[in-house]
């Protein structure tokens, strides 16, 4: 986990895969509405820098979930394996839905 402290950034985004098989990406975000951390409940106020978890399912399919950074930092990043950093680019919404439309194994890498 050495050299992803801070990260998600603005720049960089973090892509790694759960015990499932499924991709979970983390990114960087600033809500538009109150969200409710799965880590810890609590809420997560409007406007506030906070950390999307995306899942690309290893069955097809995607899903999100808002995380407090440091929540999603202690209690998701250390259950997740081979995690690297990847540009902002390639994690927008849409390219990671695009992923989500075929099954693990046929996605370029
Ligand atoms: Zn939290």
């Amino acid at each position: 986990m050495s050299g992803l402290a801070g990260l998600p950034s603005k720049r960089w985004s973090l892509r790694g895969s759960d015990e499932e098989g499924n991709e979970v990406w983390l990114i960087r975000s600033f809500g538009q509405k109150l969200y409710r951390c799965p880590g810890c409940h609590g809420d997560i106020p409007i406007g506030t820098e906070h950390t999307v978890v995306q899942y690309v399912l290893r069955l097809g399919g995607t899903e999100h979930h808002h995380w407090h950074r440091r929540c999603a930092e202690e209690l998701l990043v250390p259950e997740l394996r081979d995690v690297k950093r990847v540009p902002t680019s390639e994690s927008s919404r849409s390219k990671l839905e695009r992923r989500g439309r075929r099954p693990s194994g046929r996605r370029p890498r």
